[in-house]
């Protein structure tokens, strides 16, 4: 495989862009290789810029559960395209996004549209603090919400304290309102109810966490934040930017049963165009601008290529009851075979699945939490990275991604990648 005109294009990029990249992870850093650039998508595929084909398990970090370009997407877009980009106005379109998604979540009363699961998570925060009119807020270590600077936060040494700065340009005030708490860790949340309860504005959470690897939630682990947040009236913040229509079409809440007050959604509700969304409790909602006093605003919200796109998608979703399913079948299938190939040549792994979240962590143990997820063996990875895409495979560029199916992967796509899989565990175990 050559990567000629990949590498070409990368030493420009980087010469106007910062790491050639306008996102991080797309730098492939953390794999020790250069990124390959993109020319097209079709169904499971992609096609780099070198004419390599690749099946896709990044599937734009989750949005493309219908594949790339799926018809029945790029038609609505042609419509829409005809009829103009953006308004900056009132749409029809918009309510009839936001009805599909409160059709299937019921804990979604009313929802206000953005661009991003940023922008989503940010503005939720701000209501939760407007609304309970405190200032604390808890998240999990290992969780990712964007990058808003009260989200930007690390663990500082040991769990129940406050945090530090993950970035520079975060201040230490802004850190100083964020505590840090350990994912399926539901004593230590009772106990950092104990201490700051009544000055705690909202939990946020991953109900399935997807950005640390994919690491589901123990079994209770959401139950105690829902009466946790509950009893001290505080917030339960479902950050379903990933989950969200990915692991059912009720989402991760309706998996477990559980209602959050804010949900915040990305990806899927965008059909791969920029989009982000927060809902929940009608007296919670109403506290947003012009109907409240918290501000929030977008010249691009609610574009009506991106409602386009989200609502087909979601209407493909909803119409065939079996979609769910024969991805599960599908995950499972794709999960079984990578496990073998590693097993067969005596790599350990370690691997979390629900639904088509997924996530093969090169570790002995269990895989709960930030700390266990940190252990994998990240040289391997690597190893296991490249090796899988010189044989046609995209992966995630990071052992603590998640990677996804589509609708658009066959059976044939999963065994191809399964015999890749035993090609490249031969070899990186050589
Ligand atoms: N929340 C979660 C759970 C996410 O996975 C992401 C992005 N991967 C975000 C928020 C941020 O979304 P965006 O990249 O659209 O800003």
């Amino acid at each position: 495989m050559s990567y000629e005109m990949s590498n070409i294009l990368f030493e420009k990029a980087k010469t106007l862009m910062p790491g050639g990249v306008n996102s991080p992870v797309r730098a492939f850093k953390s794999v020790g290789t250069n990124p390959i650039f993109i020319k097209k998508g079709f169904g499971s595929h992609i096609e780099d810029v070198d004419g390599n084909t690749y099946i896709d398990y990044v599937l734009s970090w989750g949005p493309l559960i219908l594949g790339h370009c799926n018809p029945r997407i790029v038609n609505a877009l042609k419509n829409q395209l005809e009829s103009g980009t953006s308004f900056g106005a009132c749409t029809e379109i918009e309510i009839k996004l936001a009805e599909k998604i409160k059709e299937a979540v019921p804990s979604v009363e009313i929802i206000r549209m953005v661009n991003s699961g940023t922008e989503a998570t940010m503005s939720a925060i701000r209501l939760a603090r407007g609304y309970t009119k405190r200032n604390i807020i808890v998240k999990f270590e290992g969780c990712y919400h964007g990058h808003s600077d009260s989200l930007l936060i690390k663990a500082g040494s040991g769990a129940l304290t406050f945090g530090t700065p993950d970035s520079k340009g975060v201040t230490s005030e802004t850190a100083k309102n964020t505590i840090i708490a350990r994912y399926n860790d539901s004593d230590l949340i009772v106990e950092i109810f104990k201490k700051y309860g009544e000055d705690i504005a909202a939990v946020i959470v991953e109900p399935i966490a997807g950005n640390m690897g994919t690491v589901p939630p123990k079994e209770g682990f959401l139950k105690t934040l829902r009466k946790v947040t509950e009893s001290y009236g505080s917030l339960l913040i479902f950050d379903e930017v990933m989950t969200g229509f990915r692991v059912s079409y009720t989402c991760a809440q309706g998996l477990y049963n559980i209602n959050p007050d804010i949900t915040t959604f990305g990806k899927i509700i965008g059909g791969g165009l920029p989009v982000g969304a927060y809902g929940g409790r009608k007296d919670i909602m109403r506290m947003i601008s012009p109907d409240g006093p918290v501000y929030q605003a977008g010249t691009l919200s609610g574009n009506p290529l991106a409602m386009v796109a989200g609502y087909e998608t979601l209407n493909a979703l909803s119409e065939d009851p079996s979609i769910y399913n024969e991805l599960d079948k599908k995950a499972d299938r794709l999960c079984m075979g990578l496990y073998e190939s590693m097993r067969q040549n005596g790599i350990k792994v370690e691997i979390n699945r629900v639904g088509t979240m997924m996530c093969m962590f090169f570790t002995d143990g269990n895989v709960h939490d930030f700390e266990t997820a940190t252990k994998s063996n990240t040289d391997l990875f690597a190893k296991y990275f490249k090796a899988m895409l010189k044989r046609g495979i995209y992966l995630p560029p990071s052992q603590f991604e998640t990677f996804f199916l589509s609708t658009a992967h066959t059976n044939e796509d999963i065994d191809r990648t399964i015999e890749a899989s035993f090609e490249a565990a031969r070899e990186i175990s050589a």
